[in-house]
């Protein structure tokens, strides 16, 4: 059926028309001419007292009254004048893009007289586009462009006149040109300068990529300084390897000057629905904002997508980021035994998560339960790290981010 260079150029029509509703055929058509340039395709070319050829015959015929002889004199400028007069236009005799707008659009398919040389693409969701010697599909075939390639030359009538390449002098089929795709900068990197956040002896995991998935390198030791470049919004370039932007305080070198001391602004809200329902000391309700660590709030959201997807719920939340104050409470009621000294736990860096305690409604998160042993053995994927040993009188459910 694609035989015949009429019906070659109708199907391809239909082709296009037919993918954009999403009901394409099995074999994507070949595409040629027969259709009529989009306006994309076609650059408004300004004429005045002067000029001459088929576009003022044009001009002059949408006019009226003249003789369409091609050239642009004293009557034509009159007759445009008073066009423009009555269509609330400048009328200063000049026909651009308003006037030619005016006139019923500038005319594409006969300008002949645009010489703009642009660089357009040759669409996707065709197989090729026929480079011919002449503009029409009457002119025989010399070469197949493939979706993609680049041309770049001057568009007339429907037609791209090649102007440069090996196929200078040829032509393709305009309306099956598009505009090259703007590629955007590439995102600043950033220099980073900082310590390893994590407190209380906890490492900082060191990866071969910039990713969860990579492989561990080894670890950071709490408070050492390193430096790199920022790749992404959550990983860092240093030597030797990656490491996660929630692991480095970047303010001081002092973690106890920062730690429990961070302005809720600098963090993160945890997703509401991860909430613990229960109400517990001091003051947590259902409703309570729980805030973390950025990074380690991304990590969270992956985590607790993978959770969800296993157990039909999220991973219930007690909380994350403490401040100075609710440490104090803790230590003052639990004791060292217990409760970090205000300004040394992970919880006051936003870089740990306590998940559900029983509270008298779960053993979930229990040593045994579905939800601790799971996060044992899966939240490594997503940065998380039990520091303690199962079964030992450390929190079943307290999870550090570690990176
Ligand atoms: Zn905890």
């Amino acid at each position: 059926m694609f035989n015949s260079i009429a019906s070659k150029g109708a199907i391809a029509v239909l082709g296009l028309v037919s993918m954009a509703g999403g009901v394409a055929a099995g074999v994507a058509p070949h595409a040629d001419a027969a259709v009529s340039p989009s306006a994309a395709s076609c650059t408004v070319v300004t004429i005045h007292k002067g000029s001459t050829g088929a576009l003022v015959k044009t001009l002059q015929s949408r006019l009226g009254g003249l003789g369409a002889d091609g050239v642009f004199g004293n009557q034509t400028l009159a007759k445009v004048k008073a066009f423009q007069k009555s269509h609330h236009l400048a009328a200063d005799g000049v026909v651009g893009p308003k006037t030619w707008a005016a006139l019923g659009g500038f005319p594409c398919s006969n300008g002949g007289s645009n010489t703009t040389v642009v660089t357009k693409q040759v669409a996707s969701g065709i197989d090729f586009l026929s480079v011919r010697t002449g503009p029409g599909t009457g002119y025989a075939r010399v070469a197949k462009l493939s979706p993609g390639t680049k041309v770049t030359g001057i568009i007339n009538g429907g037609w791209m006149k090649i102007t440069s390449g090996g196929y200078a002098g040829k032509y393709v089929a305009a309306s099956y040109l598009i505009d090259v795709p703007k590629v955007g900068p590439k995102p600043p990197t950033s220099n980073v300068h900082g310590w390893i956040a994590t407190t209380g002896g906890i490492t900082a995991t060191v990866r071969s990529g910039p990713g969860f998935n990579y492989g561990v390198l080894g670890h950071k030791a709490s408070g050492a300084a390193v430096s790199g470049t920022q790749v992404n919004a959550d990983w860092v370039k240093i030597a030797g390897g990656y490491i996660n932007r929630g692991e480095i305080e970047t303010t001081s070198s002092s973690l106890t000057r920062v730690n429990a001391q961070i302005p809720v602004s600098q963090l993160c809200a945890v997703n509401g629905a991860y909430n613990s329902p229960n109400s517990f000391a001091p003051g947590y309700t259902v409703n309570t904002t729980r805030y973390i660590n950025c990074s380690a709030g991304r990590a969270l959201d992956s985590l607790q997508a993978a959770y969800k997807a296993k157990f039909g719920h999220y991973a219930n939340i007690d909380l994350a980021y403490r401040d100075w104050a609710e440490q104090q409470y803790w230590y003052d009621k639990l004791g060292p035994a217990q409760a970090n000294k205000p300004g040394s736990s992970n919880h006051g860096m936003g870089l740990a998560v306590d998940f559900q305690e029983w509270h008298g409604h779960t053993t979930e998160f229990d040593w045994g339960g579905v939800g601790s042993n799971w996060l044992r053995a899966n939240g490594g994927k997503y940065g998380f790290t039990q520091p303690y040993a199962y079964g030992t009188t450390g929190e079943s459910y307290h999870f550090n981010f570690t990176g």
